[in-house]
């Protein structure tokens, strides 16, 4: 038997195709639909120096420019730095989140002052307003949009296309002890959309244990956990012994569960089949973009909706979601 559950995530679904061979009982894998490099963004961030050297005010007042120790520089316009004030008045401390009135903010600022303070932040007033904003150095090392800064965020993101046949692996008892195996549970899943787990326990249902490990739970129609058997009424194909070709989840839903993890609980030795073989669909779709350009155009400009109409079931569904895109 597989406990199918999906998990809500930080990072952008893509499409993952799973082909299950024709089988009695089970399938394996741990299977994740998605990744994104804002791993890698966090990692890379802390290792740089946020401790700024010197700082200009320059283009009429207009921007400051600064420059980090560790040789980095940037330039911020002044409404930038206005709307992304830290201060007390502008940002609730323990959310993070913006309670400043932005309406209310001058349409044209111009910088009066710019110092540091005591621990390295930014303190900064405007011509236009009243106001002493604080804009500390991590939020400006972070949300730089200097040129480097782009770059090296679009290198990060960049995707990483599964082609070989290697599947990385790691023990849950690990991921569980060591901080280490976590963040790289967490890198395969982000890079390469794809990780084994072994070493988890065959319980019904454990499979809630890994997932809240790193997201929450995302409720679908077949609820939290999917509980995938051979039946012999089969009201989804997922049901029957026979092989399952490739295919993506959810394409029904506007937004698809970000990862999806497949948990084999049973699995005898005499069984044929049952083997879940996965593709990276983005590496298709560059190939296909490339090989077949005028097909790649139709299948993404082309208005199409998924659709799952089955008022047969105990909970009739009538889903359909918005066509594919890029
Ligand atoms: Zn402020």
């Amino acid at each position: 038997m597989l406990s199918v559950v999906r998990a809500s995530y930080a990072v952008r679904n893509l499409l993952s195709a799973v082909y299950r061979t024709g089988s009695s009982n089970s399938c394996q894998l741990s299977h994740s639909k998605s990744r994104h490099g804002f791993i890698k963004n966090i990692s890379s961030f802390h290792k740089r120096s946020t401790e700024i050297e010197t700082i200009n005010v320059a283009h009429e007042k207009n921007a400051l420019s600064l420059k980090w120790k560790n040789g980095e520089l940037a330039s911020f316009h002044s409404k930038w730095l206005r709307f992304n004030c830290r201060c007390d008045k502008c940002t609730n401390q323990t959310s993070s989140s913006w309670i400043w009135p932005a309406h209310k903010v001058p349409l044209d600022l111009t910088l009066k002052s710019v110092n540091t303070s005591d621990n390295g932040d930014i303190n900064i007033q405007w011509n236009e307003e009243e106001h002493e904003g604080i804009l500390t150095k991590e939020h400006l090392l972070q949300h730089s949009y200097s040129e480097e800064n782009r770059r090296r965020l679009r290198d990060e993101t960049k995707l990483q296309f599964q082609t070989d046949m290697t599947v990385a692996e790691l023990s849950w008892r690990d991921v569980q002890s060591s901080e280490d195996s976590l963040y790289r549970w967490l890198r395969y899943i982000g890079d390469q959309g794809i990780c084994l787990l072994t070493d988890v326990p065959a319980e019904h249902h454990y499979i809630k244990n890994v997932a809240t490990k790193i997201a929450s739970l995302t409720g679908t129609l077949y609820g939290e956990i999917l509980d995938v058997k051979v039946l012999k009424n089969v009201i989804n194909a997922a049901y029957g012994r026979q092989a399952l070709l490739f295919h993506t989840d959810f394409g029904i839903y506007e937004a698809q569960p970000g990862v999806q993890f497949l948990h084999c609980l049973k699995f005898d030795d005499t069984v044929l089949g049952g083997e879940t073989l996965f593709v990276d669909l983005y590496h298709i779709a560059e190939v296909f973009r490339t090989d077949y350009p005028e097909e790649f155009r139709t299948l993404t400009e082309v208005p199409f909706t998924f659709t799952r109409i089955h008022y047969a079931r105990d909970a009739p569904v009538s889903y359909g979601s918005p066509p594919a895109s890029l």
